[in-house]
């Protein structure tokens, strides 16, 4: 099999953790399997270099950042890379990347400006300086490696900061590239989280992106299956933050894991699924922590045994957008005008609902981008607002929580479980909308109330207990 493994930032956090997935890369391939690995940054790295180029922007940079990050990655060098050559050649590449991360914010420092395409060029250091180091890892350990910057292979748009790839590019710069080397009997270890226009300009794919990473080498290579190797045992029920009972589900469906990761599950970044699933590349998520647990597996068929709800999860830091008036009735476009505002704010809408009196619209929105939303609405409806066709436009801290599975669709009796358990347990909700496909009921809620209605509809579907159990 060919498998494409990523290892996310937790998995490669420290020198003891780049050698177990330095071993388990191995392991794989000891088998005989052909291992391309993905990886991270290392935790926290990412979010120190976007702190350094906001600093630098602001005139402030100093260079223990610098410092700071060699010295992380120098003390893995030296527990992991016992060859002297060998160490000092990884450490004189993590100087070199190091050196462009502080030539840049130095630039930031004196022109104040931090542009999407800057930051990228800085926020992608992380991933450039970890491959080097689980590379090194994996070659100490007698199994030949390579570092690959997924500059080489990732081709995407130019939309900095949240890059697609434009995959028949892709797929050909990554086959001439990886192919030799995985013929070879190497692991390749690729970049996560970066990719390059076809200038050869450096974008990033999103916070959270080299699972995407993983997924787009995965489709480009035609791989057997594409393993996402993290800090938990899989998909759970529900978030055990919320539900101290919540279970990891074995199997889902490509759809329920888009639906969950889309709707607040973190274990998967929401765009994972879309290469994986065009080309039916099963996608496991592992523990690394704990790496005898199964996790969970992703496909199409999912776990066709399973009741009606899977997962219940909540998405927090959102706000809930209302436009209201009892003159909207039979204006046309007030609709559409509001969403081209959305859509030029650049905000992304998690859920919409109106109601057939048409008396309000309502939509939510990620709370960052609520105050600029809502001053760009009643700029773009101020004549309706003045006439009176719509009396307000408010924008309100709430939360979503989501009731997903494939086969609520065509069951009967799921939406009275839903409201009858919310009821019981007196949480109020604001807005509900379900999707044509049936696979997902949303509902806005206070943002206190996010927690108890998670436990409420975990406990209503009997979710802590296995599938056979459980109620549909
Ligand atoms: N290092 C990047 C981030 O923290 C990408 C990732 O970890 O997936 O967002
Ligand atoms: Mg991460």
């Amino acid at each position: 099999m060919l498998i494409v493994m990523k290892f996310g930032g937790t998995s490669v956090g420290s020198a003891e953790r780049i050698a177990q997935a330095a071993d388990l890369a191995i392991a794989s391939a000891k088998k005989g399997h052909q291992v391309v690995t993905v990886t991270s940054a290392m935790s926290g790295v990412t979010n120190l270099l976007i702190e350094a180029a906001t600093n630098a922007a602001r005139g402030q940079w100093t260079t223990d950042v610098r410092q700071q990050l060699f010295g992380r990655h120098e003390k893995v060098a030296d527990a992991l890379i016992p060859d002297p050559a060998r160490r000092t050649a990884a450490l004189e590449e993590i100087d070199r990347r190091l050196d462009r991360f502080e030539k840049l914010c130095y630039g930031l420092s004196m022109v104040h400006e931090l542009t999407p395409r800057l930051l990228d060029a800085i926020s992608g250091t992380g991933e450039m300086l970890a491959a080097p180091l689980v590379s090194a890892a994996i070659g100490a350990r007698g199994t030949a490696s390579s570092a690959v910057d997924a500059t080489e292979l990732i081709v995407t748009t130019e939309q900095f900061g949240g890059a697609e790839p434009l995959m028949d590019a892709t797929r050909e710069k990554t086959a001439a590239r990886l192919r030799p080397m995985l013929t070879a009997g190497a692991i390749p270890v690729v970049t996560g989280f970066i990719g390059a226009t076809a200038d050869g300009v450096l974008t990033t794919l999103g916070r959270g992106g080299s699972d995407y990473s993983a997924s787009i080498v995965g489709a480009a290579l035609d791989a057997d299956e594409i393993w996402i190797w993290t800090d938990v045992d899989g998909v759970m029920t529900a978030n055990p933050g919320d539900v101290p009972e919540a279970r990891t589900l074995a199997e889902i469906s490509y759809s329920e894991a888009s639906e969950l990761a889309y709707y607040g599950a973190k274990v998967l970044h929401y765009k994972t699924i879309i290469p994986a699933f065009r080309q039916r590349i099963p996608v496991r998520i592992l523990n690394s922590f704990n790496p005898s647990h199964t996790g969970t597996r992703v496909s199409v068929e999912g776990d066709p045994s399973a009741p009606g709800v899977k997962a219940v999860t909540a998405i927090r830091g959102v706000s809930l957008i209302t436009i209201s008036g009892t003159g909207m009735q039979g204006i046309p476009g007030i609709v559409a005008r509001a969403f081209d505002v959305v859509a030029d704010e650049g905000a992304n809408v998690l859920m919409i609902s109106q109601a057939s009196s048409e008396n309000n619209i309502c939509f939510v929105i990620s709370t960052n981008e609520a105050p600029r939303v809502v001053k760009a609405l009643r700029a773009a409806l101020e004549i309706d607002l003045s006439r009176g066709h719509i009396e307000e436009i408010t924008g309100q801290p709430v939360a979503v929580v989501a009731a997903v599975g494939d086969r609520m669709r065509g069951t009967p009796g799921i939406a009275a479980t839903v409201f009858g358990a919310l009821g019981a347990a007196g949480i109020n909700v604001t807005a509900i909308s379900q999707g044509s496909s049936e696979r997902n009921i949303s509902m806005v809620v206070a943002e206190g109330d996010a927690a108890p209605a998670v436990r409420a509809l975990h406990q209503a579907f009997r979710l802590h207990l296995a599938p056979a159990a459980a109620v549909s």
